[in-house]
Parts: structure tokens; C-alpha cells; sequence
């Protein structure tokens, strides 16, 4: 990193954590507790450019590195995880379009992106189909300048207060190998797609839904990429900046529970001194703050190749896997060391742990990262 871009990052940081401070922290556990989506909050990443953080300069994005873009959903994941997911998908669709969209649907749609005039995520997942996503049944059938969508998506993230998605689509739904037959199209709300809320056990606050589409007509243009059967390529490649999102908000999640368990071990007595001189707690803290260490270094390894216009699907499946299980183990580690108050609604910690686990769940589970990162080494290392 050059001493400009080092400076950058170091603005943009501080900006990130004052507006953090000043506009998140007082309101999200309120918020958290209603299940209210966090509109205003919303409204001033886009004040501060958030929703353009990844998008090229050229199309009005502040086009920062992965790295910086890890040191961001980092610091975001600390205060509360939603707030990343606002924009962790929306940065995804737009990194589609970004990589893989013509010049014609670059320059309509990325500066939009960017100033969150439109704000959006991706639909992959089904009812019936998640990991295995080649079984995936949402149809989208050619009639004339038009793609006419039928089907049923579902745990879609920014879909209701959201304006548009890229959704995975089966444009030939016969073609074997299936991922032949798979397609990435741009939809906006206005198509008519009709989302539902769920509840969840965290995540809380941002809208996460089922969403029905019901001869949903797009025009042809909206096809990223242009031909048919390359959808399935292009989510894969995407998720690589995907996988480095979920680490770095799992290195978040599992500072926030250090940084919370270290203040109160120090305060808190039991036998007349503070708990963290006993030497039980003093291990938690320990595993807990290498932990965090360790879930951002691999975080940094994977987004310094990105950043070097190295494929990272390894390193960044490592890093993916280590932070999200940091931030499953820190939390319970967290509500052992806050005793019964970690169990309270008025703390954090009861949060960090209804939020960890989905970590481990979203963006590739981490059984299949593991298997994934075996083959990788099979293949990287043949005797
Ligand atoms: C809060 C939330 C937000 C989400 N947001 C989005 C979003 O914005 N967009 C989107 O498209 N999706 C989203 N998802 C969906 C998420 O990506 C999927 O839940 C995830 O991909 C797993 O799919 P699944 O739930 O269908 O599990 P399944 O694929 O049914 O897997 C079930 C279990 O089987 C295991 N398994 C599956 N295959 C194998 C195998 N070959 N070997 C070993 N184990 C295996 C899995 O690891 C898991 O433990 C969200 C989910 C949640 C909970």
C-alpha cells in the first residue's frame, strides 16, 4: 500500500468509525430489539458513499481496495452486523455488474448503485435449494425483447427495502451440465417481485425475505453479461470479495466480544479480584484475542491477492471459515466471562451470539468451505 492510499484509508476509516459512533451505536440495540429496518442510518451511508465503497471511481464509487474494504466491514461488524449487511450484498450485485455487465448497463446502472439512489442484494437461495445451487428451479423464459421470471426465492437479504436485485435465474432449464443453463439477471422492484419479511434470530433489523415472482418481465438488456449460461461462473467468481465480507464481519463480531469481555473482567470481582486474575478467564481472553488476530491476518492474506489481481478462492475460504467460527467461539466465550449478564437483553453479547451463527451458515457454509478448501489443497499439492 502506497502512503497515498494508505492516507486514504485512513480518513475513510476514521469517518466510518465516527459516524459509527455518533449514528449507529446509540440506536441499534433499540432498534435490534424491534426488528426495525435502520432507515435513517441507511440514508447516511449513503451521505458518506458507502454504498459506492467498491465501485470504481469512474462511475462515482470511492473504488477502495479489498483490504480497505475488509478494514470497513470490520469496524461496521463491531458495533452492529445489520449496518454491514446493508451494503454486503449491494456491493455484490454491483461487483457483478461491474465485472461481468456491458458499457451500456455499466453507465445506467453503477452510478446509481453508488449514491444508493438504487440499493439492492443478490437472490440465489430457493426454498429448496441453497449449497446445491444447480438444482435451483427459478425460471426465466424468453418471449420476444423480453425475460418473463417465474419462481420462488428465499433468505434474501435487502429485498424489501431495496430497489433492485441480481437474481439467478434458470434460462434452459435442460442443459446438462445444469450451470449451462444458469443466468444472472438484473431485476428491479418496479418488475413487480412481491418479498415478505421473515424473522430471524438475528441479523435483526435488516430485511430478509421470501420472494415470489410471478411472470416478472425484464427486458433482454438486463441479462448481465450478455449471453445466457454464465450465471453460476459469475456469482462463484463474485463471492470470492463476498467470502472476505463474512471473515471480516466475523473478526468483528468476535473484537466486539473481546474488547466487551476484557472491559468487564477487569471491573467485575469475584473473590475479592477482578476476574480477569483468575487464571480461567485469563485463558478465554487469551484464545479470544488470538483469535481475532489470527481471523484478520488471513482476512488481509485473501484481500491482499484480490487486491493483486490474484485468484483467492483458497485464502479466502480460509479466512471465511476461521473468522465466522471466531465469532461463534468468542461469543459464547463472551457470555461465559459476562455470567448472567451476558444472557441479558440489556447487554451486547446476548446479540453478538444470535448473530455469529450466521456467519457459518451465509455465503457458502462452513462444511462446505471445508470440503472446498480440501479439494484445493488436493489439487495444489498432488504426490
Ligand atoms: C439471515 C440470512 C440471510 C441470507 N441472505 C441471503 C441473500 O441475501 N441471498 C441469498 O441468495 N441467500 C441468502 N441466504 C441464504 C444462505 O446463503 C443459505 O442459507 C446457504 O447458502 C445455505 O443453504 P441452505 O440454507 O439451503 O442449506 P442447505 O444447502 O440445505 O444445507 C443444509 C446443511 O447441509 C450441509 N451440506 C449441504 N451440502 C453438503 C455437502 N455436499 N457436504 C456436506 N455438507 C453439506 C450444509 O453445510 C448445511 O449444514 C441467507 C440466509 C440467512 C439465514
Amino acid at each position: 500500500m502506497n502512503m497515498k492510499s494508505s492516507e486514504e484509508e485512513i480518513l475513510i476509516l476514521n469517518s466510518v468509525r465516527e459516524f459509527l459512533k455518533r449514528d449507529v451505536a446509540p440506536y441499534a440495540h433499540a432498534l435490534e430489539a424491534k426488528d426495525e429496518y435502520p432507515q435513517e442510518i441507511s440514508d447516511k451511508m449513503a451521505e458518506l458513499g458507502l454504498f459506492g465503497i467498491t465501485i470504481s471511481q469512474k462511475y462515482g464509487g470511492l473504488g477502495v481496495s479489498a483490504s480497505t474494504f475488509a478494514k470497513i466491514m470490520e469496524e461496521i461488524a463491531t458495533v452492529w452486523m445489520s449496518v454491514g449487511g446493508i451494503i454486503g450484498s449491494h456491493l455484490m450485485m454491483a461487483r457483478f455488474v461491474e465485472r461481468f455487465g456491458s458499457d451500456e448497463m455499466k453507465s445506467k446502472y453503477l452510478a446509481k448503485f453508488a449514491s444508493g439512489e438504487l440499493r439492492g442484494g443478490i437472490a440465489l437461495t430457493e426454498p429448496d435449494v441453497g449449497t446445491d445451487l444447480q438444482g435451483m428451479r427459478m425460471r426465466a423464459e424468453r418471449d420476444g425483447d423480453e425475460y418473463v421470471i417465474n419462481g420462488t426465492k428465499m433468505w434474501i437479504t435487502n429485498s424489501l427495502k431495496g430497489n433492485i436485485l441480481a437474481v439467478l435465474v434458470k434460462t434452459d432449464p435442460k442443459v446438462q451440465p445444469a450451470h449451462k443453463g444458469m443466468s444472472l439477471l438484473l431485476v428491479p422492484r418496479e418488475a413487480g417481485y412481491v418479498p415478505s419479511k421473515l424473522d430471524k434470530l438475528g441479523y435483526r433489523g435488516i430485511d430478509t425475505c421470501g420472494i415470489e415472482f410471478c411472470d416478472v418481465r425484464v427486458p433482454v438488456e438486463n441479462l448481465i453479461g450478455g449471453d445466457e449460461g454464465r450465471g453460476l461462473q459469475q456469482t462463484l467468481s463474485g463471492l470470492e470479495l463476498g467470502r472476505i465480507n463474512v471473515a471480516a464481519r466475523g473478526t468483528g463480531i468476535a473484537r466486539a466480544c473481546l474488547e466487551e469481555s476484557l472491559a468487564y473482567a477487569q471491573t467485575r470481582k469475584t473473590f475479592g479480584k477482578p476476574i480477569c486474575e483468575h487464571q480461567a478467564i485469563q485463558i478465554k481472553l487469551a484464545d479470544m484475542a488470538t483469535r481475532v488476530e489470527a481471523s484478520r491476518l488471513l482476512n488481509e492474506q485473501a484481500a491482499q491477492a484480490i487486491d493483486d489481481g490474484r485468484r483467492c478462492d483458497l485464502e479466502a475460504g480460509m479466512a471465511k471459515l476461521f473468522a465466522t467460527e471466531a465469532a461463534v467461539e468468542n461469543s459464547m466465550e463472551a457470555m461465559r466471562i459476562h455470567g448472567a449478564y451476558g444472557y441479558s437483553k440489556e447487554y451486547n453479547i446476548e446479540r453478538y451470539y444470535r448473530d455469529a451463527p450466521l456467519l457459518a451458515i451465509g455465503e457458502g457454509t462452513n462444511e462446505l468451505q471445508r470440503i472446498i478448501i480440501a479439494k484445493q489443497l488436493v489439487e495444489k499439492y498432488p504426490v
